[in-house]
């Protein structure tokens, strides 16, 4: 199957309860470990690309190829998205489409209101003549974003509902307590907020800093409108501890992919356990029954 727009999987996934996955990669062992969690539990998948590593992972190019390649080696028949997480400027989510990533975020919530939408209505505007989905955001998500480190800062209800009807996006981050990295205690997610945004703008929600969530809070941001949820923090610290389990227990081990293969498992456990948390386990098979 070949790249797909989110578009689709996060409206069908609002309205059947459930919300897709979208996990950052960090490279060939990441994108394969993650492919193939979503296959093996037949659920629509969205992989992402945080811009401040996109030159790491090798350039937009690089990783299309990458991607493209592995959905055909691997035979991947789920809906895959390849999507720029944070995209900084206009010009960085313009240069991802053109090399044929099919979602971007533009991350204007740093801007006043009037900015933020002017930049996502560029987005959107370039985004829909080429078939690919758009995500912004409101407010500030705690912890590291976009390089800075920052409070919580609740959205402004009446700033999502502008950025919605005026810039005409798919998705929308607003932020409601949720963190990047891990949290201190446990995550306070504002329920009433999110219920009352998700009645007034209507659109698919996405939580950001989706990682360390008790069940039952992710249940509920659910139930409240939310329809993607970002995962990176989980699968960064299962990979790192199964990696040095390796090293520790072995000082004399050097073959990599001795040393790797267990972090790659890892990943894909993670993911796999995700996407059953997120009920979007099966949604491909179900939606050919619909
Ligand atoms: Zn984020």
């Amino acid at each position: 199957m070949t790249l797909v727009s989110m578009k689709e999987m996060v409206l069908k996934a609002k309205d059947g309860q459930y919300a897709i996955g979208h996990f950052n990669i960090n490279g060939l062992l990441w994108t394969q470990a993650i492919l193939q969690a979503a296959e093996e539990e037949q659920a629509p998948v969205i992989l992402a690309a945080s811009d401040r590593i996109i030159d790491k992972l090798g350039g937009f190019k690089a990783i299309v190829g990458m991607v493209n390649g592995l959905l055909t080696e691997m035979s991947i028949s789920v809906p895959v998205a390849l999507h720029l997480d944070h995209g900084r400027t206009v010009e960085r989510c313009k240069e991802a489409i053109d090399a044929g990533f099919t979602s971007v975020m533009i991350d204007g919530s740093h801007y006043p209101i009037d900015k933020n939408i002017v930049m996502t209505k560029q987005v959107v505007e370039y985004a829909k003549a080429n078939g690919v989905s758009v995500e912004a955001e409101v407010g500030t998500v705690g912890g590291m974003e976009d390089g800075l480190i920052g409070g919580i800062q609740y959205a402004d209800p009446n700033e999502c509902l502008r950025l919605v009807n005026e810039a005409g996006i798919d998705a929308l981050a607003a932020a409601l307590g949720s963190v990047h990295g891990q949290y201190q205690g446990e995550p306070k997610l504002g329920f009433s907020e999110m219920k009352y945004i998700s009645e007034l703008t209507n659109i698919p929600l996405v939580l950001h800093g989706g990682s360390g969530i008790p069940d039952y809070q992710i249940k509920k941001a659910i139930k409240y409108g939310h329809a993607k949820i970002n995962v990176n923090t989980e699968c960064i610290l299962a990979w790192a501890k199964a990696i040095r389990t390796v090293l520790i227990n072995d000082s004399k081990v050097h073959d990599p992919w001795a040393i790797l293969t267990p972090g790659k498992e890892a990943i894909k456990t993670t993911v796999k356990a995700k996407m059953k948390e997120f009920d979007v386990s099966q949604r491909v098979e179900k939606s050919y029954v619909d």
